[in-house]
């Protein structure tokens, strides 16, 4: 990686119609190396008017031209060429990555950016499989069904994987049809804007992607608020999943939201315990926690408690911050001042409730001290009622809880609002699959945690929305059914 450090983030526009343009405001404002404090580059702030030239250019880039003519195999191949182009400059978008959001370039770089040329290329393969039925109807009629785009998606993400949640929209939509107005969150747009780039060396028509970069969640509004919009896909956190949900009710949009998570993880007395501890760490403290499917509540069989946590603490006192620039740094700085005092908040009212705090507890000093670092954090002797057990702290803090027997652990790993994903680990296999049939998850991972893949679904059941991202079944929320009938007499 000696390079990286030497990849310069340019000023970024906004990606309308093919065309690189500035807010119509001419408004700017900076994006912040969350490592350092210091601004990397300045960003387009679009408001309204922007988002609305975007839904313009889309909708026109659906409705007629190289994108609405193209066959379903020249769309697969673009997109299996825009994953071979973000395989080519992994570097770069990596490091772009590392930058804007904090994150150890061993994550950007061996994990989010693979994904996201993966998550291309498989949905390249899908361009061809999407297709209607013919149906055996009563009657001298043929009928058959044609399943097809919706329009224009506006694809709304958050800072935690800018681009990797960002394809997990882009490439669904793009493969089954539809024109995208994409809008990253304020902090990370760096690799978003990047990504437009690469469609267009990719061959993919003006408008059929369009990227909206701003600083004020307005923006995001006015595109769930605008008419030329058919479809929202939204990643985020739950209230803003509310608002969505409301306001598209007024119109009727097509809405899927991905939203945010309070994961239990659960350690059964006959586990592997190094690898339980190991899972558990990697659980809470990849990507610095702040991981909507992190699993934040690890749930220990009292048994064999002492010990677990022993090999836990020792875990994660091995987890230091370090520079995310660094190939050997494995924890890196959360993505901005205000995260950091939102996670630093969360821990002191842990202590307040009694939690007893086992590991980390502060921020971390790194660097020139102005990064926004916080230590791994381990609470244990937490209660399922107390605040850091109930809510998304979206940081490195673990809240750790004993229980006695499954039926408790099951029970109290349910209780809780939010149901994006859970894990058990245990030697039998039987009470194993057991368990995860009766978690409310979206996700269950059995002796394992955080595993992803373009061909597995992944959403929330509960307040973690409703819809799914990858696998087949995301791209059924893309398309729509329309039913078609011919009389055959004569
Ligand atoms: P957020 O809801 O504040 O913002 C997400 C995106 O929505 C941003 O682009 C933001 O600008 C935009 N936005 C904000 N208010 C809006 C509004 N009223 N209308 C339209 N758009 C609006 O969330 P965040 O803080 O960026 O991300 C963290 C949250 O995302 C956490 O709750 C996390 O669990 C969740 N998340 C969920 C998943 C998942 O797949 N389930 C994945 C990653 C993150």
């Amino acid at each position: 990686m000696a390079t990286a450090a030497k990849i310069e983030p340019k000023p970024g526009k906004l990606f309308i119609g093919g065309k690189w343009l500035d807010a119509a405001s001419g408004k700017t404002y900076p994006t912040v190396n969350p490592a350092t404090g210091e601004t990397l580059t300045q960003i387009a702030d679009a408001d309204a008017n922007d988002a609305d030239a975007a839904v313009g250019a889309a909708r026109r880039a659906f409705e007629s031209g190289p994108w609405a003519e193209m066959s379903a195999s020249d769309r697969g191949r673009i997109l299996w060429k825009i994953g071979d182009l973000v395989d080519k400059y992994n570097e770069e978008l990596g490091t772009l990555e590392t930058l804007d959001n904090g994150k150890p370039i061993f994550e950007s770089c061996q994990v989010d950016i693979p994904m996201v040329a993966e998550v291309f290329r498989y949905y390249a393969g899908w361009a061809t499989k999407i297709h209607g039925e013919t149906v055996p109807v009563r009657g001298p009629f043929l009928h058959y069904t044609l399943r097809e785009p919706i329009g224009v998606v506006a694809a709304i993400v958050p800072w935690n994987f800018p681009l990797l949640l960002a394809s997990w929209k882009v490439a669904p939509a793009l493969a089954a049809g539809n024109t995208v107005v994409l809008k990253p969150a304020p902090w990370t747009s760096l690799t978003a804007l990047r990504l437009g780039e690469i469609c267009q060396e990719a061959g993919l028509p003006d408008g059929a992607l369009n990227i909206v970069t701003g600083a004020s969640d307005e923006l995001g509004r006015a595109l769930v608020r605008h008419p030329g919009v058919s479809k929202i896909a939204f990643t985020g956190s739950t209230m803003t999943g509310q608002e969505i949900a409301r306001v598209s009710a007024d119109s009727l949009k097509h809405v899927t939201l991905e939203l945010g998570g309070k994961s239990p993880n659960i350690v059964l007395a006959d586990a592997d315990l190094d690898g339980a501890a190991r899972g558990a760490t990697i659980g809470i403290f990849y990507g610095k926690g702040e991981v909507c499917a992190a699993g934040s509540r690890l749930f220990v069989e009292r048994k064999i408690h002492d010990d677990f946590m022993q090999k836990l603490v020792d875990r994660t006192k091995k987890v230091q911050p370090g520079d995310p620039l660094d190939p050997k740094t494995k924890f890196g700085a959360l993505v901005s001042e205000a995260q950091m005092n939102k996670v630093l908040g969360y821990i002191e009212k842990g202590k307040a409730e009694g939690a007893k705090l086992v590991a980390g507890g502060a921020r971390a000093q790194f660097g020139n001290g102005k990064g926004y670092f916080v230590q791994p954090t381990v609470f244990d002797d937490v209660k399922n009622d107390m605040t850091i057990a109930r809510e998304e702290i979206f940081g490195p803090v673990l809240a750790t809880i004993a229980f006695d027997d499954v039926e408790e652990a099951i029970r109290e790993a349910n209780k809780n609002p939010y149901g994006l994903a859970a894990a058990v680990w245990t030697r039998d296999i039987a009470k194993a699959h057991r368990v995860a049939h009766r978690l409310q998850a979206g996700t269950v991972w059995i002796n394992t945690y955080n595993n992803y893949d373009p061909a597995a679904a992944f959403g929330g059941y509960k307040m973690s929305g409703y819809g799914r991202e990858l696998s087949m079944h995301a791209l059924e929320s893309y398309t729509q059914v329309k039913s078609v009938w011919v009389n055959l007499k004569d």
